[in-house]
């Protein structure tokens, strides 16, 4: 049963991002105070979706500037919370240099978000938005796996600065949280693991790499086909109800897998087809593996053939059952979500005309 206590305000880290924004909605609505850390509180433009939503519900919202590099950053907007909901991280695969761009603000990043809150004598419970990809690099991980499965007990190996540096990157945020967390007994930790992302964002022209893969899918940058590349998905509103649950369910603990669909990238687009295929070229062909191996590293610099040789045509499988069980979660459907995200791409004008 959640209990929410509406006197304490919450932190939450990142709130101009594409996960955070869900987060902060629920969050508003549920009438709590939100401490919104931003990089940068003057910019009205990338704000206004977050003040539209503190306009129609009954919390209010709180902007305070805060940078993940930046030392005791986050200590002003922590004061006074009960809990800290750390979703800040960049999520991008196109970097020039993976330490300073991807591991350092994560790692460094999540080690100043938890030095605060060691600093906090208000913070109870720390909700760390990891990842999947702290589970496992590569499709080709599950076959390391004891039942051929991922699961929470699981960490990525496979992953480095020169192969899958987003991965490395999350991988080493979670395991400084989970460290700097067992040096202390005030606040516990619980983390959530999402697989990709995907459905409208309250700002519709958000950065995450979740808006740039499946804009891919409508505009004919891939209506040759797209590769059968297995990965996990989730709704990003089922995603932040998991998150709030994870605030604020007595006994949530550990880590947990949040992902709705074991699918693939050609599932993806195939979901699309029904609704927008008449009217944009939604790939409709799964290219066969030797042709991306072939062709993908020129067409796109994020695929390496090293990362096509372990993830094309090599299924996801992610069990999902501990947060379902422990948190109460239920999950919309890859079509709901597929076509939810998709229209409003239309709809905002982010996915321009139509080129089928
Ligand atoms: P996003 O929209 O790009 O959000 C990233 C957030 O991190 C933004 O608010 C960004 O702030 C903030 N950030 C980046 N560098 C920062 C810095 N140096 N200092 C302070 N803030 C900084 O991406 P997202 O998809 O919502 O990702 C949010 C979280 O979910 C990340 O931890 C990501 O690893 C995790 N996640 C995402 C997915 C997915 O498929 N999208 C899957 C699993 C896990 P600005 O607005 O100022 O840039």
């Amino acid at each position: 049963m959640m209990n929410i206590d509406t006197d304490a305000p919450v932190m939450v880290t990142g709130a101009t991002g594409y996960v955070a924004g869900w987060i902060v909605k629920r969050l508003l609505d549920e009438g709590l105070t939100v401490h919104a850390a931003v990089r940068d509180p003057d910019n009205a433009e990338k704000l206004k979706y977050l003040n539209a939503l503190a306009e129609s519900a009954p919390g209010e919202i709180r902007y305070f500037k805060a940078d993940l590099m930046a030392e005791g950053s986050y200590d002003e907007a922590m004061a006074g919370c009960s809990v800290v909901f750390h979703t800040a991280s960049p999520f991008v695969l196109r970097v020039k240099d993976p330490q300073k761009d991807l591991v350092d603000p994560a790692m460094l990043g999540t080690r100043n978000v938890l030095e605060s809150a060691n600093r906090t004598p208000s913070v109870k419970r720390v909700v760390l938005t990891s990842s999947c990809v702290a589970i496992y690099g590569d499709n080709v991980d599950i076959d390391d796996t004891p039942d051929g499965i991922f699961t929470e007990e699981i960490w990525n190996t496979s992953s480095s600065l020169d192969h899958q540096p987003y991965a490395y990157s999350k991988t080493l945020a979670e395991k400084e949280a989970w460290k700097i967390h067992n040096q202390q007994d005030r606040w516990d930790l619980v983390v959530i693991n999402p697989s990709f992302v995907l459905g409208p964002g309250i700002n519709p022209f958000a950065s995450s790499e979740s808006f740039k893969l499946i804009k891919q899918l409508g505009d004919g940058t891939m209506k040759a086909g797209v590769p059968r590349l297995g990965l996990g998905a989730v709704d990003v509103r089922d995603l932040a109800e998991a998150h709030v649950k994870a605030a604020f369910t007595p006994g949530a603990n550990g880590r947990n897998i949040i992902s709705a669909h074991n699918t693939d990238f050609f599932e993806l687009a195939q979901a699309l087809v029904e609704r927008y295929g008449k009217d944009y070229p939604i790939p409709r062909r799964a290219l066969p593996k030797w042709l991306v191996w072939l062709v993908g590293p020129l067409a796109d610099k994020t695929m390496s053939r090293k990362m096509i040789a372990r993830n094309v045509d090599r299924p996801w499988k992610g069990d999902n059952s501990k947060a379902v069980r422990e948190l109460g979660l239920s999950y919309r459907s890859l079509k709901e979500t597929m076509e939810d995200f998709f229209q409003q791409m239309i709809d905002s004008g982010y996915l321009k005309g139509r080129r089928s």
